[in-house]
Protein backbone atom coordinates (compact mmCIF):
# COMPACT_ATOMS: atom_id res chain seq x y z
CA UNK A 1 0.00 0.00 0.00
CA UNK A 2 0.96 3.15 -0.98
CA UNK A 3 2.01 5.61 2.42
CA UNK A 4 0.32 8.31 2.74
CA UNK A 5 1.49 11.44 0.43
CA UNK A 6 2.80 14.05 0.83
CA UNK A 7 2.09 17.90 0.14
CA UNK A 8 3.77 18.97 -2.81
CA UNK A 9 3.71 23.32 -3.94
CA UNK A 10 4.93 23.87 -7.42
CA UNK A 11 5.74 27.18 -8.54
CA UNK A 12 4.56 28.93 -11.74
CA UNK A 13 1.47 27.65 -13.80
CA UNK A 14 3.21 27.16 -17.37
CA UNK A 15 3.44 24.39 -19.17
CA UNK A 16 6.04 22.44 -17.24
CA UNK A 17 3.76 23.54 -13.35
CA UNK A 18 0.92 22.02 -14.71
CA UNK A 19 2.05 19.10 -15.94
CA UNK A 20 3.54 18.57 -12.93
CA UNK A 21 0.36 19.14 -10.86
CA UNK A 22 -1.22 16.83 -12.66
CA UNK A 23 0.72 14.12 -12.57
CA UNK A 24 1.17 14.55 -8.63
CA UNK A 25 -2.15 14.89 -8.45
CA UNK A 26 -2.94 11.53 -10.24
CA UNK A 27 -0.10 9.72 -8.04
CA UNK A 28 -1.95 10.89 -4.95
CA UNK A 29 -0.40 13.83 -3.57
CA UNK A 30 -2.32 17.47 -2.30
CA UNK A 31 -1.05 19.95 -4.59
CA UNK A 32 -1.28 23.94 -5.18
CA UNK A 33 0.40 25.55 -8.08
CA UNK A 34 1.28 29.34 -7.51
CA UNK A 35 1.40 31.43 -10.07
CA UNK A 36 2.32 35.25 -9.99
CA UNK A 37 0.61 36.27 -13.35
CA UNK A 38 -3.09 36.80 -13.24
CA UNK A 39 -3.67 33.75 -15.12
CA UNK A 40 -1.42 30.39 -16.14
CA UNK A 41 0.40 29.52 -19.46
CA UNK A 42 3.14 31.26 -18.94
CA UNK A 43 4.72 31.69 -22.07
CA UNK A 44 2.25 30.28 -24.40
CA UNK A 45 0.25 32.20 -24.19
CA UNK A 46 -2.56 34.45 -26.35
CA UNK A 47 -4.54 37.74 -25.73
CA UNK A 48 -7.42 39.80 -26.86
CA UNK A 49 -7.39 42.97 -28.60
CA UNK A 50 -11.08 44.25 -29.66
CA UNK A 51 -12.43 41.17 -32.33
CA UNK A 52 -8.50 39.51 -32.08
CA UNK A 53 -7.03 37.18 -30.20
CA UNK A 54 -3.12 37.61 -30.89
CA UNK A 55 -1.41 34.08 -30.44
CA UNK A 56 2.34 34.75 -28.85
CA UNK A 57 3.81 30.82 -28.89
CA UNK A 58 2.20 27.88 -30.69
CA UNK A 59 3.53 27.41 -34.35
CA UNK A 60 3.28 23.43 -33.79
CA UNK A 61 2.86 21.00 -30.96
CA UNK A 62 5.12 18.23 -31.16
CA UNK A 63 2.87 15.11 -30.77
CA UNK A 64 -0.05 16.02 -32.65
CA UNK A 65 0.44 12.31 -34.75
CA UNK A 66 -1.99 9.86 -33.01
CA UNK A 67 0.76 7.13 -33.17
CA UNK A 68 3.71 8.88 -31.93
CA UNK A 69 4.60 8.32 -28.14
CA UNK A 70 4.52 12.22 -27.60
CA UNK A 71 0.90 12.09 -27.85
CA UNK A 72 0.52 9.40 -25.64
CA UNK A 73 2.04 11.73 -23.18
CA UNK A 74 0.16 14.53 -23.61
CA UNK A 75 -2.82 12.49 -23.40
CA UNK A 76 -2.00 11.54 -20.12
CA UNK A 77 -2.28 15.23 -19.18
CA UNK A 78 -4.81 16.31 -20.54
CA UNK A 79 -7.70 15.13 -23.79
CA UNK A 80 -5.20 15.92 -26.93
CA UNK A 81 -7.64 14.45 -29.15
CA UNK A 82 -10.46 16.86 -28.78
CA UNK A 83 -8.15 19.13 -30.47
CA UNK A 84 -8.44 19.92 -33.86
CA UNK A 85 -4.76 20.16 -36.22
CA UNK A 86 -3.68 21.72 -38.89
CA UNK A 87 -1.42 20.95 -41.33
CA UNK A 88 -0.39 23.32 -43.85
CA UNK A 89 0.95 22.03 -47.14
CA UNK A 90 3.04 25.08 -47.46
CA UNK A 91 5.01 25.21 -44.20
CA UNK A 92 6.79 28.64 -44.84
CA UNK A 93 7.41 30.93 -47.83
CA UNK A 94 10.43 33.06 -48.41
CA UNK A 95 10.58 36.33 -50.20
CA UNK A 96 12.60 38.47 -51.20
CA UNK A 97 11.10 42.75 -51.32
CA UNK A 98 10.96 42.21 -54.74
CA UNK A 99 8.99 38.78 -54.73
CA UNK A 100 11.31 36.39 -55.57
CA UNK A 101 10.07 33.56 -53.61
CA UNK A 102 10.71 30.06 -52.31
CA UNK A 103 7.93 27.44 -50.98
CA UNK A 104 8.58 25.42 -48.15
CA UNK A 105 6.70 22.59 -48.69
CA UNK A 106 6.10 19.71 -45.87
CA UNK A 107 6.04 16.73 -48.00
CA UNK A 108 9.55 16.44 -49.10
CA UNK A 109 9.25 15.36 -52.50
CA UNK A 110 7.71 18.21 -53.10
CA UNK A 111 9.98 20.17 -50.90
CA UNK A 112 13.27 18.89 -53.12
CA UNK A 113 11.94 19.96 -56.05
CA UNK A 114 10.81 22.79 -55.27
CA UNK A 115 14.43 23.27 -53.73
CA UNK A 116 16.54 22.20 -56.71
CA UNK A 117 14.21 24.19 -59.21
CA UNK A 118 14.68 27.31 -57.61
CA UNK A 119 18.38 26.75 -56.71
CA UNK A 120 20.13 24.37 -59.13
CA UNK A 121 23.42 25.54 -58.22
CA UNK A 122 23.26 24.09 -54.78
CA UNK A 123 22.05 20.68 -55.74
CA UNK A 124 25.05 19.08 -54.08
CA UNK A 125 23.95 20.68 -50.74
CA UNK A 126 20.28 20.84 -51.05
CA UNK A 127 20.57 16.78 -51.42
CA UNK A 128 22.67 16.40 -48.31
CA UNK A 129 20.01 18.59 -46.43
CA UNK A 130 17.39 16.71 -47.25
CA UNK A 131 19.03 13.31 -46.66
CA UNK A 132 19.75 14.78 -42.82
CA UNK A 133 15.85 15.68 -42.80
CA UNK A 134 14.52 12.04 -43.90
CA UNK A 135 16.70 10.10 -41.91
CA UNK A 136 15.50 12.25 -38.64
CA UNK A 137 12.02 11.11 -40.44
CA UNK A 138 12.74 7.71 -38.85
CA UNK A 139 14.96 8.54 -36.05
CA UNK A 140 12.84 7.44 -32.60
CA UNK A 141 12.52 9.83 -30.17
CA UNK A 142 14.41 8.60 -26.78
CA UNK A 143 12.03 6.47 -24.93
CA UNK A 144 10.06 9.34 -23.33
CA UNK A 145 8.25 6.97 -20.13
CA UNK A 146 8.09 3.16 -19.12
CA UNK A 147 10.79 1.05 -17.48
CA UNK A 148 14.77 1.13 -17.80
CA UNK A 149 14.27 -1.93 -20.24
CA UNK A 150 11.89 -0.10 -22.47
CA UNK A 151 14.31 2.90 -22.52
CA UNK A 152 17.12 1.04 -23.07
CA UNK A 153 15.59 -1.02 -26.15
CA UNK A 154 14.17 2.03 -27.80
CA UNK A 155 16.95 4.10 -27.43
CA UNK A 156 19.57 1.47 -28.87
CA UNK A 157 18.24 2.49 -32.73
CA UNK A 158 18.79 6.35 -31.85
CA UNK A 159 22.24 4.81 -31.82
CA UNK A 160 22.32 4.50 -35.41
CA UNK A 161 21.54 8.20 -35.87
CA UNK A 162 24.45 9.92 -33.33
CA UNK A 163 26.91 10.61 -35.62
CA UNK A 164 24.63 12.50 -37.62
CA UNK A 165 22.84 14.23 -34.62
CA UNK A 166 26.08 15.20 -33.07
CA UNK A 167 27.10 16.82 -36.97
CA UNK A 168 24.26 18.59 -36.62
CA UNK A 169 23.85 19.59 -33.22
CA UNK A 170 27.64 21.21 -33.35
CA UNK A 171 26.65 23.80 -36.56
CA UNK A 172 24.39 27.24 -35.87
CA UNK A 173 21.16 27.50 -38.50
CA UNK A 174 23.12 30.58 -39.66
CA UNK A 175 26.26 28.74 -39.96
CA UNK A 176 24.73 25.70 -41.86
CA UNK A 177 22.67 28.12 -44.27
CA UNK A 178 26.00 29.68 -45.32
CA UNK A 179 26.82 26.33 -47.22
CA UNK A 180 24.44 27.54 -50.12
CA UNK A 181 24.72 30.55 -52.45
CA UNK A 182 21.14 31.22 -53.03
CA UNK A 183 20.33 34.07 -50.73
CA UNK A 184 16.44 32.68 -50.27
CA UNK A 185 17.68 29.17 -49.23
CA UNK A 186 20.45 31.36 -46.73
CA UNK A 187 17.47 33.41 -45.32
CA UNK A 188 15.17 30.14 -44.54
CA UNK A 189 18.16 29.20 -42.32
CA UNK A 190 17.89 32.35 -40.47
CA UNK A 191 20.01 35.02 -39.73
CA UNK A 192 21.28 37.12 -36.36
CA UNK A 193 19.77 36.16 -33.39
CA UNK A 194 16.79 33.93 -34.15
CA UNK A 195 19.33 31.68 -36.43
CA UNK A 196 21.99 30.77 -33.26
CA UNK A 197 20.80 28.04 -32.48
CA UNK A 198 21.87 23.97 -33.81
CA UNK A 199 20.56 23.44 -36.78
CA UNK A 200 19.00 20.06 -35.65
CA UNK A 201 16.05 21.86 -34.67
CA UNK A 202 15.15 22.80 -38.16
CA UNK A 203 16.16 19.61 -39.44
CA UNK A 204 14.20 17.96 -36.82
CA UNK A 205 10.67 20.40 -37.09
CA UNK A 206 11.04 19.50 -41.12
CA UNK A 207 11.22 16.11 -40.15
CA UNK A 208 8.08 16.15 -37.96
CA UNK A 209 5.87 18.56 -40.07
CA UNK A 210 6.72 15.86 -42.57
CA UNK A 211 5.57 13.18 -40.71
CA UNK A 212 2.33 14.67 -39.54
CA UNK A 213 3.10 14.90 -36.17
CA UNK A 214 3.61 19.35 -35.07
CA UNK A 215 0.31 20.19 -36.75
CA UNK A 216 -1.10 23.86 -35.01
CA UNK A 217 -3.58 23.15 -32.82
CA UNK A 218 -6.97 25.47 -33.98
CA UNK A 219 -7.35 28.16 -30.59
CA UNK A 220 -3.70 27.74 -30.57
CA UNK A 221 -2.07 28.05 -26.33
CA UNK A 222 -5.53 29.18 -24.92
CA UNK A 223 -6.69 25.54 -26.38
CA UNK A 224 -4.11 23.87 -24.86
CA UNK A 225 -3.05 25.49 -21.72
CA UNK A 226 -6.66 25.94 -20.79
CA UNK A 227 -7.79 22.34 -21.19
CA UNK A 228 -4.46 21.50 -19.16
CA UNK A 229 -5.37 23.73 -16.70
CA UNK A 230 -9.05 22.95 -16.60
CA UNK A 231 -8.70 19.02 -16.35
CA UNK A 232 -6.07 20.13 -13.07
CA UNK A 233 -8.75 21.26 -11.18
CA UNK A 234 -11.21 18.88 -11.79
CA UNK A 235 -8.80 16.16 -10.73
CA UNK A 236 -8.64 18.02 -7.37
CA UNK A 237 -5.27 19.90 -7.85
CA UNK A 238 -5.57 23.79 -6.75
CA UNK A 239 -4.45 26.79 -8.70
CA UNK A 240 -3.90 30.12 -7.04
CA UNK A 241 -3.33 32.66 -9.90
CA UNK A 242 -1.77 36.65 -8.32
CA UNK A 243 0.18 34.22 -6.01
CA UNK A 244 3.98 35.03 -6.52
CA UNK A 245 6.66 33.53 -4.63
CA UNK A 246 8.97 35.60 -3.13
CA UNK A 247 11.13 32.88 -1.24
CA UNK A 248 11.83 29.04 -0.78
CA UNK A 249 11.84 28.03 2.96
CA UNK A 250 14.77 25.82 3.66
CA UNK A 251 15.59 24.18 6.85
CA UNK A 252 17.96 21.63 7.85
CA UNK A 253 18.80 21.78 4.12
CA UNK A 254 15.67 20.57 3.28
CA UNK A 255 13.14 22.95 1.26
CA UNK A 256 9.91 23.05 3.61
CA UNK A 257 7.42 25.36 1.69
CA UNK A 258 7.35 29.14 0.25
CA UNK A 259 6.99 32.63 1.15
CA UNK A 260 4.70 35.00 -1.03
CA UNK A 261 5.20 38.57 -1.51
CA UNK A 262 2.87 39.21 0.40
CA UNK A 263 4.09 37.67 3.43
CA UNK A 264 1.45 34.34 3.56
CA UNK A 265 3.41 31.21 4.12
CA UNK A 266 3.05 27.58 2.62
CA UNK A 267 4.19 24.96 4.07
CA UNK A 268 4.96 21.78 1.82
CA UNK A 269 6.72 18.37 1.97
CA UNK A 270 7.80 18.98 -1.72
CA UNK A 271 8.83 22.42 -3.79
CA UNK A 272 8.64 22.14 -7.63
CA UNK A 273 10.31 25.34 -9.27
CA UNK A 274 9.16 25.35 -12.44
CA UNK A 275 9.78 29.11 -12.42
CA UNK A 276 12.51 31.09 -14.75
CA UNK A 277 15.67 29.17 -13.67
CA UNK A 278 17.73 31.75 -12.50
CA UNK A 279 15.11 33.80 -10.61
CA UNK A 280 14.61 30.32 -8.56
CA UNK A 281 18.40 29.23 -7.69
CA UNK A 282 19.97 33.07 -7.47
CA UNK A 283 16.39 34.78 -6.24
CA UNK A 284 14.53 32.38 -4.28
CA UNK A 285 17.15 30.47 -2.96
CA UNK A 286 19.44 33.31 -2.71
CA UNK A 287 22.27 31.56 -4.51
CA UNK A 288 22.93 28.95 -1.24
CA UNK A 289 22.55 25.47 -3.56
CA UNK A 290 23.83 26.46 -6.87
CA UNK A 291 26.90 24.17 -6.72
CA UNK A 292 29.94 24.60 -9.48
CA UNK A 293 28.47 23.16 -12.13
CA UNK A 294 25.34 24.63 -12.12
CA UNK A 295 27.00 28.11 -11.48
CA UNK A 296 29.10 27.03 -14.65
CA UNK A 297 26.31 26.53 -16.78
CA UNK A 298 24.13 29.42 -15.60
CA UNK A 299 27.54 31.80 -16.42
CA UNK A 300 28.49 30.29 -19.91
CA UNK A 301 25.20 28.42 -21.35
CA UNK A 302 23.57 31.03 -24.00
CA UNK A 303 19.86 31.98 -23.51
CA UNK A 304 17.31 32.45 -26.58
CA UNK A 305 17.03 36.31 -27.19
CA UNK A 306 13.67 37.92 -25.66
CA UNK A 307 11.61 39.38 -28.31
CA UNK A 308 8.43 42.23 -29.60
CA UNK A 309 5.45 41.21 -31.05
CA UNK A 310 3.52 43.41 -33.07
CA UNK A 311 -0.13 42.04 -33.34
CA UNK A 312 -2.47 43.41 -36.34
CA UNK A 313 -5.84 42.78 -36.96
CA UNK A 314 -6.59 43.48 -40.38
CA UNK A 315 -10.52 43.34 -41.63
CA UNK A 316 -9.10 41.41 -44.93
CA UNK A 317 -9.39 37.56 -45.85
CA UNK A 318 -5.77 36.98 -46.62
CA UNK A 319 -6.30 33.49 -47.00
CA UNK A 320 -4.73 33.64 -50.48
CA UNK A 321 -1.20 34.20 -48.69
CA UNK A 322 0.83 31.46 -46.86
CA UNK A 323 0.20 31.65 -43.36
CA UNK A 324 3.70 31.72 -42.58
CA UNK A 325 6.30 34.25 -44.42
CA UNK A 326 9.92 35.37 -44.11
CA UNK A 327 10.56 38.58 -45.85
CA UNK A 328 14.22 39.10 -46.50
CA UNK A 329 14.61 42.94 -46.06
CA UNK A 330 16.78 45.05 -48.06
CA UNK A 331 17.34 46.96 -45.68
CA UNK A 332 17.73 46.21 -41.80
CA UNK A 333 14.87 46.90 -39.75
CA UNK A 334 15.91 49.06 -36.35
CA UNK A 335 13.83 47.28 -33.25
CA UNK A 336 16.10 49.36 -30.74
CA UNK A 337 19.27 50.87 -30.20
CA UNK A 338 21.36 47.67 -30.22
CA UNK A 339 19.36 45.47 -32.26
CA UNK A 340 18.49 45.46 -36.17
CA UNK A 341 17.15 42.38 -38.04
CA UNK A 342 17.51 41.95 -41.72
CA UNK A 343 14.46 39.61 -42.01
CA UNK A 344 11.04 39.50 -40.19
CA UNK A 345 8.41 36.87 -40.41
CA UNK A 346 4.50 37.58 -41.30
CA UNK A 347 1.97 34.56 -39.29
CA UNK A 348 -1.00 35.11 -40.81
CA UNK A 349 -4.06 32.97 -38.74
CA UNK A 350 -5.92 32.60 -41.94
CA UNK A 351 -6.29 29.12 -40.61
CA UNK A 352 -7.46 29.76 -36.75
CA UNK A 353 -11.50 30.70 -37.52
CA UNK A 354 -11.57 31.18 -33.62
CA UNK A 355 -8.82 34.14 -33.47
CA UNK A 356 -10.45 36.69 -35.73
CA UNK A 357 -14.17 37.38 -37.10
CA UNK A 358 -15.15 35.76 -40.66
CA UNK A 359 -13.43 37.82 -43.48
CA UNK A 360 -10.65 39.18 -40.97
CA UNK A 361 -7.50 38.14 -39.93
CA UNK A 362 -5.11 37.95 -36.95
CA UNK A 363 -1.06 38.62 -38.28
CA UNK A 364 1.60 38.78 -35.70
CA UNK A 365 5.54 39.49 -36.23
CA UNK A 366 7.88 38.29 -34.17
CA UNK A 367 10.55 40.58 -33.78
CA UNK A 368 14.13 39.26 -31.27
CA UNK A 369 15.98 41.42 -29.42
CA UNK A 370 18.73 40.80 -26.54
CA UNK A 371 17.81 44.67 -25.13
CA UNK A 372 15.78 43.61 -22.24
CA UNK A 373 16.90 46.79 -20.16
CA UNK A 374 16.13 49.11 -22.42
CA UNK A 375 12.72 48.17 -23.10
CA UNK A 376 12.08 48.01 -18.92
CA UNK A 377 13.92 50.91 -18.31
CA UNK A 378 11.38 52.90 -20.51
CA UNK A 379 8.90 51.16 -19.44
CA UNK A 380 9.11 51.81 -16.15
CA UNK A 381 10.86 55.32 -16.16
CA UNK A 382 9.66 56.60 -19.07
CA UNK A 383 5.90 55.42 -20.41
CA UNK A 384 6.04 58.25 -23.08
CA UNK A 385 8.77 57.41 -24.72
CA UNK A 386 8.14 53.60 -24.38
CA UNK A 387 4.76 54.14 -26.28
CA UNK A 388 6.71 56.03 -28.69
CA UNK A 389 9.44 53.36 -28.81
CA UNK A 390 6.51 50.90 -29.42
CA UNK A 391 4.40 53.23 -31.99
CA UNK A 392 8.28 53.65 -33.76
CA UNK A 393 8.53 49.79 -34.87
CA UNK A 394 5.06 48.80 -35.46
CA UNK A 395 4.66 51.81 -37.98
CA UNK A 396 8.27 49.74 -39.65
CA UNK A 397 6.56 46.80 -39.42
CA UNK A 398 3.34 48.24 -40.86
CA UNK A 399 5.44 49.82 -43.55
CA UNK A 400 6.99 46.52 -44.07
CA UNK A 401 3.43 44.63 -44.49
CA UNK A 402 2.25 47.34 -46.71
CA UNK A 403 4.86 46.83 -49.51
CA UNK A 404 4.51 43.06 -49.64
CA UNK A 405 0.40 43.45 -49.23
CA UNK A 406 -0.39 47.06 -51.43
CA UNK A 407 -3.47 48.30 -49.68
CA UNK A 408 -3.29 46.29 -46.19
CA UNK A 409 -2.41 49.17 -44.30
CA UNK A 410 -6.06 50.69 -44.78
CA UNK A 411 -7.44 47.60 -43.70
CA UNK A 412 -5.69 47.36 -40.33
CA UNK A 413 -7.97 48.50 -37.18
CA UNK A 414 -6.00 46.94 -34.23
CA UNK A 415 -2.55 47.18 -33.72
CA UNK A 416 -1.00 45.61 -30.67
CA UNK A 417 2.97 45.74 -29.43
CA UNK A 418 4.12 43.59 -26.99
CA UNK A 419 8.06 43.81 -25.77
CA UNK A 420 10.54 42.42 -23.38
CA UNK A 421 9.30 44.02 -20.62
CA UNK A 422 5.80 42.48 -21.33
CA UNK A 423 7.36 39.12 -21.26
CA UNK A 424 8.93 39.62 -18.03
CA UNK A 425 5.81 40.97 -16.30
CA UNK A 426 4.11 37.88 -16.93
CA UNK A 427 6.28 35.12 -17.09
CA UNK A 428 9.56 36.58 -15.13
CA UNK A 429 11.75 34.50 -17.70
CA UNK A 430 15.69 35.45 -17.12
CA UNK A 431 16.44 38.29 -19.98
CA UNK A 432 13.04 38.20 -21.12
CA UNK A 433 13.85 34.60 -22.98
CA UNK A 434 11.29 33.09 -25.02
CA UNK A 435 12.25 29.46 -24.64
CA UNK A 436 15.18 28.84 -22.00
CA UNK A 437 18.84 27.59 -23.16
CA UNK A 438 19.36 27.61 -27.08
CA UNK A 439 20.74 24.08 -28.11
CA UNK A 440 24.29 25.06 -28.75
CA UNK A 441 27.48 22.49 -29.15
CA UNK A 442 28.37 23.08 -25.95
CA UNK A 443 24.43 22.42 -24.38
CA UNK A 444 23.74 19.65 -26.48
CA UNK A 445 20.37 18.31 -26.25
CA UNK A 446 21.20 16.50 -22.62
CA UNK A 447 18.74 17.97 -20.01
CA UNK A 448 20.06 19.82 -16.84
CA UNK A 449 20.43 18.22 -13.35
CA UNK A 450 16.26 18.65 -12.11
CA UNK A 451 18.04 19.23 -8.21
CA UNK A 452 20.36 21.31 -6.66
CA UNK A 453 23.70 20.17 -4.67
CA UNK A 454 22.47 19.44 -0.88
CA UNK A 455 19.03 20.62 -1.08
CA UNK A 456 16.23 17.91 -0.36
CA UNK A 457 12.70 17.46 -1.64
CA UNK A 458 13.43 20.09 -4.20
CA UNK A 459 13.01 19.62 -8.26
CA UNK A 460 13.34 21.97 -10.89
CA UNK A 461 11.24 21.53 -14.06
CA UNK A 462 10.60 23.52 -17.25
CA UNK A 463 12.37 24.98 -20.46
CA UNK A 464 15.52 25.79 -18.01
CA UNK A 465 16.04 22.36 -17.39
CA UNK A 466 16.14 21.24 -21.49
CA UNK A 467 17.55 22.76 -23.50
CA UNK A 468 15.81 23.88 -26.77
CA UNK A 469 13.13 24.37 -24.26
CA UNK A 470 9.38 24.21 -25.90
CA UNK A 471 6.02 23.06 -24.37
CA UNK A 472 7.01 19.44 -24.36
CA UNK A 473 10.24 20.23 -22.69
CA UNK A 474 7.44 20.87 -19.98
CA UNK A 475 6.03 17.73 -19.89
CA UNK A 476 8.59 15.80 -20.08
CA UNK A 477 11.02 17.15 -17.26
CA UNK A 478 7.70 17.50 -15.29
CA UNK A 479 6.80 13.50 -15.48
CA UNK A 480 10.80 13.25 -14.63
CA UNK A 481 10.66 14.67 -11.76
CA UNK A 482 6.95 13.62 -10.03
CA UNK A 483 8.62 9.89 -11.29
CA UNK A 484 11.32 10.71 -9.44
CA UNK A 485 9.26 12.05 -6.46
CA UNK A 486 7.46 9.11 -6.24
CA UNK A 487 10.09 6.72 -5.94
CA UNK A 488 11.50 8.65 -3.68
CA UNK A 489 8.67 8.82 -0.91
CA UNK A 490 7.65 5.03 -2.35
CA UNK A 491 4.60 5.54 -4.19
CA UNK A 492 4.05 3.81 -7.43
CA UNK A 493 4.03 6.25 -10.05
CA UNK A 494 0.95 5.11 -12.32
CA UNK A 495 0.19 8.41 -13.95
CA UNK A 496 -3.17 6.44 -15.89
CA UNK A 497 -4.31 5.21 -12.80
CA UNK A 498 -6.03 8.38 -11.52
CA UNK A 499 -8.50 7.93 -14.30
CA UNK A 500 -9.04 4.44 -13.68
CA UNK A 501 -10.14 5.12 -10.41
CA UNK A 502 -12.24 8.54 -10.38
CA UNK A 503 -14.22 6.95 -13.91
CA UNK A 504 -14.66 3.46 -11.48
CA UNK A 505 -15.80 5.60 -8.27
CA UNK A 506 -17.28 8.38 -9.93
CA UNK A 507 -14.73 10.46 -8.12
CA UNK A 508 -11.35 11.47 -6.12
CA UNK A 509 -9.90 8.59 -5.06
CA UNK A 510 -9.08 8.67 -1.08
C1 LIG B 1 7.34 33.42 -29.75
C2 LIG B 1 7.38 32.03 -29.20
C3 LIG B 1 7.07 30.95 -30.01
C4 LIG B 1 7.10 29.65 -29.50
N1 LIG B 1 6.69 28.63 -30.30
C5 LIG B 1 6.59 27.39 -29.78
C6 LIG B 1 6.02 26.32 -30.54
O1 LIG B 1 5.57 26.51 -31.67
N2 LIG B 1 5.96 25.09 -29.99
C7 LIG B 1 6.43 24.84 -28.73
O2 LIG B 1 6.36 23.69 -28.29
N3 LIG B 1 6.96 25.84 -27.97
C8 LIG B 1 7.04 27.09 -28.46
N4 LIG B 1 7.54 28.11 -27.69
C9 LIG B 1 8.20 27.80 -26.40
C10 LIG B 1 7.22 27.52 -25.27
O3 LIG B 1 6.22 28.50 -25.23
C11 LIG B 1 7.98 27.54 -23.92
O4 LIG B 1 9.20 26.83 -24.04
C12 LIG B 1 7.14 26.91 -22.83
O5 LIG B 1 5.86 27.48 -22.80
C13 LIG B 1 7.83 27.12 -21.47
O6 LIG B 1 7.05 26.55 -20.44
P1 LIG B 1 7.58 26.54 -18.94
O7 LIG B 1 6.47 26.04 -18.09
O8 LIG B 1 8.88 25.84 -18.86
O9 LIG B 1 7.92 28.07 -18.57
P2 LIG B 1 7.00 29.38 -18.55
O10 LIG B 1 5.99 29.32 -19.59
O11 LIG B 1 7.94 30.53 -18.52
O12 LIG B 1 6.25 29.28 -17.15
C14 LIG B 1 6.82 29.72 -15.94
C15 LIG B 1 5.69 30.25 -15.07
O13 LIG B 1 6.20 30.55 -13.76
C16 LIG B 1 5.61 31.74 -13.30
N5 LIG B 1 6.48 32.34 -12.27
C17 LIG B 1 7.74 32.81 -12.46
N6 LIG B 1 8.24 33.27 -11.29
C18 LIG B 1 7.28 33.07 -10.36
C19 LIG B 1 7.19 33.34 -8.96
N7 LIG B 1 8.21 33.90 -8.27
N8 LIG B 1 6.04 33.02 -8.29
C20 LIG B 1 4.99 32.44 -8.94
N9 LIG B 1 5.02 32.17 -10.28
C21 LIG B 1 6.15 32.48 -10.96
C22 LIG B 1 5.50 32.60 -14.56
O14 LIG B 1 4.57 33.65 -14.41
C23 LIG B 1 5.10 31.56 -15.59
O15 LIG B 1 3.69 31.44 -15.69
C24 LIG B 1 7.50 29.42 -28.16
C25 LIG B 1 7.78 30.51 -27.33
C26 LIG B 1 7.71 31.79 -27.83
C27 LIG B 1 7.96 32.94 -26.89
Amino acid sequence: MNPAPRKVVIIGAGMAGMCAAIYARKCGYPVTVLEQHERPGGLATSWQRGAYTFEACLHWLLGSNQHDPMHALWREVFDIDRLHFVYPEEWIRVESEDSERLSIYSDLERLEAELLRHAPQDEVQIRQFLHAVRSLCHCPLPALGGTWQHRFATGLPLLRHAPLLKRLSHITSEAYGKRFSDPLLRGFFGDGENAQLAVLALVFALAWNANGNAGYPVGGSQAVTGSIAQNLQEIGGVLRTGASVRQILVADDTAVGVLLDDGEHIDADWVISAADGHTTIFGLLDGRYVGPRMAHLYRTYEPFPSFLQVSLGVARDLSQQCGFVMRLLDLPLIVDPQTTVRQIAFRLFHYDPTLAPVGKTAVTCTLPTRNVEYWSWLSEHDPQAYEAEKRRVADSVIALFDAWIPGVRDAIEVVDVSTPATVIRCTRNWRGSMEGWLITPQTGVRPLPPTLPGLRRFLMIGQWVMPGGGLPSGLITARRAVRRMCRQDGIAFAPDEHEKTTNAAGGLPP
